[in-house]
């Protein structure tokens, strides 16, 4: 199975894929976490991404693809989901096209769709363990102390694009260049749109109905 998951920042999809990797055995490809790995390595990769990410700006599709490209190569049999990637029309027919070339497709695209205004106030909120990744928010999913990772009671952090200001940037490219990405799939099959205006779990329950009923038939 072959998946990729479309939604703005903050629309839920490292937790949806956390939950869909446990189920079905996937692989999650998060181009987010490749970047964030690589600027924490300290790599050429991660020094060209660097300022584009800060101003809530997209690293170049040639960058982007590239790596991506890497990164599906090493994949193997049992699938993956894509988080993050592909963000523009240019990058999703690049990856159409180095997929078909292998004889593969991608199977089916889920779509969270969330409003901006609840955007804001999740991604605003949200705190993160710098160590394990564990993500945290200060209203909704507090740790069991404050401001220490449940897991490893490491400080938590915001990320640094996600301050009000580089949050609106990035929800201002969404609509512009990775919103179009959803009527490019439907031009080409199925998108499933899954109302992610709810919480996590309701989100979830609907996703592994649909997933349950495509694995199955
Ligand atoms: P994310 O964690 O997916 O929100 O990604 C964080 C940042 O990494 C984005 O704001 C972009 O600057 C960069 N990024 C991640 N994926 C892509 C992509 N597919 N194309 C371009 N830039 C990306």
């Amino acid at each position: 199975m072959r998946i990729v998951l479309l939604g703005a920042p903050g629309s839920g999809k490292g937790t949806q894929c956390k939950s869909i990797v446990e189920r079905y055995g996937l692989l999650h490809l998060s181009s987010g976490d490749i970047l964030r790995k690589e600027r924490a390595a300290g790599s050429d990769l991660g020094k060209k991404a660097q300022s584009y990410m800060d101003s809530g700006a997209l690293v170049p599709d040639e960058i982007i693809i590239e790596m991506m490209a890497n990164a599906i190569g090493k994949v193997p049999d049992t699938g993956f989901i894509l988080d993050g990637f592909p963000r523009t029309v240019n990058q999703a027919a690049e990856l159409d096209k180095s997929l078909n070339h292998s004889g593969q497709t991608i199977d089916i695209i889920l779509n969270l769709d969330v409003n901006d205004s609840i955007i804001l106030d999740r991604i605003t909120g949200r705190r993160s363990c710098p160590q394990c990744g564990a993500v945290y928010h200060v209203r909704n999913l507090k740790p069991k102390n404050t401001g220490l990772c449940d897991n490893d009671g490491i400080e938590l952090v915001q990320r640094p694009d996600d301050t009000p200001e580089v949050v609106a940037n990035r929800l201002e490219t969404y609509h512009e260049q990775t919103e179009p990405l959803v009527d490019y799939y439907k031009n080409k099959g199925t998108v499933f749109d899954i109302d992610a205006n709810r919480s996590a779990d309701e989100v979830k329950n609907e996703v592994f109905e649909m997933l349950d009923s495509l694995v199955i038939t």
